[in-house]
């Protein structure tokens, strides 16, 4: 490989444009929460994005359902992403199975199962329906709004974050790019919750590079869900005949390829499965797009000609964001393993819980960089571990946690690594959220070696 050709730039000086307690970087699940908390809990919070929108992936990824927040017998994930889900609920932009349906019932699982809302973790036969919520995007993205508005957050979108500012070792805030040309925002804390540990990354703190299948997310109009899953349940034989076939042109897929929204006559195809491309490259992700949509278009092309329920099926849009699962993972204070969360191991430090595990708060701390937390899919964690403990509402879970310890340490005047970490369990506690100090019946507490 030729080394890369290099340019001067003149550097110049970047106006100061915000400066505040606490920086977040990322409108995403994680982001949202992590500015609402931090300023619930009286820090002047300023909040970055790239995008004209908030939700990350949850909107502009139109990943349209929030799972992995109960473990079959309790709500595991609660505080600000239970929040959320009431207030789109509220505009009619969320549907959520009631609590009396959370069972194995062919019935149940019939009505359910379509709506994504069941436990696919689940080995029995039917899967249990269990409290997940099938929601619109546009609704996450003004239930966003209003909580952030609501809490005072200074949001700026249309802000691309391009550069950790660290002196001695110290987070002292970020530059983004803008129309307005590069900005400066100074801050006493710093969190990355990029997805892509960005931030961090540009900070010099260790990470790993995982990689996992992308996919261009897209919706359907004009869908006849009812004649669709009455063919489905009717002649299982045919439909099942079907159905590998457009996995096939797909070139992969989870089981149930399309799944209700709140809107009706429109689906949401969490496919294809796209493997090969990293994201964080420019040309992965163009490439991306491309193969995605020819994949959708012969997809469509297929499923009006023969598949029941589509005949009059129509391609509303394709996610504006490419639906990156995993890129950065942090090697923070402490690393999550696929062990950890598969043996539901508990730990003293628990800030977070996702379906039935546990997040440390040492995998929100970044190595070799003070004053920063992270939050999100690229919490610290092995790709494996990850892969099964990156869902939107525990992503939010993390963000909760880091607001409040962020809070928490700068009232007590401490630095992020040294926060009282009991304190940050206790408000989460009290603002609703649950941080996992309480393990539940089925965890495991063999502390991981260090
Ligand atoms: C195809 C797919 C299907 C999935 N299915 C489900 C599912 O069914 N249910 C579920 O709960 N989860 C699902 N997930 C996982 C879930 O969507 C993500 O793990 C979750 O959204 C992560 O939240 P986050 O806030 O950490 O990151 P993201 O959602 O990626 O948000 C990161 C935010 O940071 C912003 N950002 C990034 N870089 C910069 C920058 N340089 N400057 C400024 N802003 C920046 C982004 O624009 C974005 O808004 C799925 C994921 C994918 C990709």
């Amino acid at each position: 490989m030729t080394s890369q050709q290099m340019i001067d730039e003149p550097g110049g000086k970047v106006p100061v444009v915000a400066e505040a307690d606490l920086v977040v970087v990322g409108g995403g699940p994680a982001g949202i929460a992590a500015a609402v908390s931090g300023a619930r809990n009286g820090l002047s919070t300023v909040l970055l994005e790239r995008y004209p929108y908030l939700g990350g992936l949850a909107s502009g990824g139109m990943v349209l359902v929030l799972d992995d927040m109960c473990n079959g017998n309790e709500v595991t994930v609660r505080g600000l992403c239970s929040e959320l889900i009431d207030r789109m609920t509220g505009m009619g932009l969320c549907v959520t199975p009631p609590e009396e349906d959370w069972i194995a019932d062919e019935g149940k699982f019939q009505q359910w199962a379509r709506w994504g809302t069941y436990n696919f973790h689940s080995h029995s036969k039917p899967q249990p329906v269990c409290y997940a919520s099938a929601f619109d995007p546009d609704g996450f993205k003004r239930a966003a709004n209003d909580m952030v508005a609501e809490a005072g957050v200074k949001l700026r979108l249309h802000s691309w974050f391009s550069r950790t500012i660290v002196e001695n070792g110290i987070a002292r805030g970020v530059i983004c790019d803008s129309k307005e040309g590069r900005q400066a925002i100074l801050g006493k804390v710093v969190v990355d919750a990029t997805g892509d540990l960005d931030v961090a990354a540009s900070a010099g703190a260790p990470f790993s590079h995982g990689s996992f299948i992308v996919t261009t997310v897209f919706r359907l109009g004009g869908v006849d869900t009812a004649e669709a899953e009455r063919f489905e349940y009717e002649e299982p034989a045919a439909f099942a005949k079907l159905d590998r076939e457009c996995k096939r042109i797909m070139g992969g897929s989870w089981e149930r390829w399309w799944l209700k929204t709140p809107l009706p006559g429109i689906v949401w195809c969490n496919c294809p499965h796209m493997a090969g491309f990293d994201g964080t490259s420019v040309a992965d992700l163009t490439r991306a797009d491309f193969v995605g949509r020819e994949k959708i278009a012969n997809l469509v092309a297929y499923i009006r000609a023969n598949m029941p329920g589509f005949a009059n099926a129509f391609v509303v849009d394709v996610a504006p964001q490419l639906g990156v699962r995993t890129s950065r993972l942090l090697e923070g204070e402490y690393v999550l393993t696929k062990e950890d969360v598969a043996t539901r191991r508990h730990f003293a430090d628990s800030v977070a819980r996702g379906r039935d595990y546990y997040y440390p708060y040492r995998t929100l701390l970044p190595r070799g960089v003070s004053q920063m937390l992270v939050a999100g899919r690229h919490y610290s964690s092995t790709a494996a571990a990850q892969r099964i403990s990156r869902e939107i509402p525990p992503c939010m879970a993390m963000g909760e946690a880091v607001g409040v310890a962020a809070s928490v340490a700068l009232d007590q005047g401490v630095s992020v690594d040294k926060v009282d970490v009991a304190k940050v369990q206790r408000i989460l506690r009290a603002q609703g959220a649950d941080p996992g100090d309480r393990p539940a019946a089925n965890a495991t507490f063999q502390e991981a070696a260090e």
